[in-house]
């Protein structure tokens, strides 16, 4: 029998269930503002800076220079405010989404 279009036994198994609760919507950055890895690491401290590069870099290709920023300024293209008052309430993410970016491609 099947739930959802998965078989019962895989609904049961324990590190699907795992991965539900682990799973989190990510912010999309806005493609109009984000900032590139080039331009964000020289304000980094130094340990982040570091950290990035060991962790970032992969055999199988992936590079800190994969890696973009949220612009908290944000841009035209991202802005949004409450009408009636004003007030902005999201700068450089134009949504969510639980897959990354390189997943959807
Ligand atoms: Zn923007």
């Amino acid at each position: 029998m099947e739930y959802f279009g998965v078989d019962r036994h895989l609904i049961a198994d324990a590190s699907l269930v795992t991965g539900l609760v682990g799973q989190r919507l990510v912010p999309l950055l806005c493609e109009k503002c984000y900032i590139p890895w080039v331009e964000k690491a020289p304000e980094l401290a130094s340990d982040i800076r570091t950290s990035l590069e060991r962790y970032c870099t992969v055999e199988w290709g992936s590079k800190p220079g994969k890696l973009y920023f949220r612009n908290h300024e944000g841009c035209d293209h991202c802005r949004n405010t409450i009408p009636l008052t004003g007030c902005i309430i999201s700068r450089g993410v134009t949504g969510h989404t639980g897959h990354c970016r390189g997943c959807t491609r």
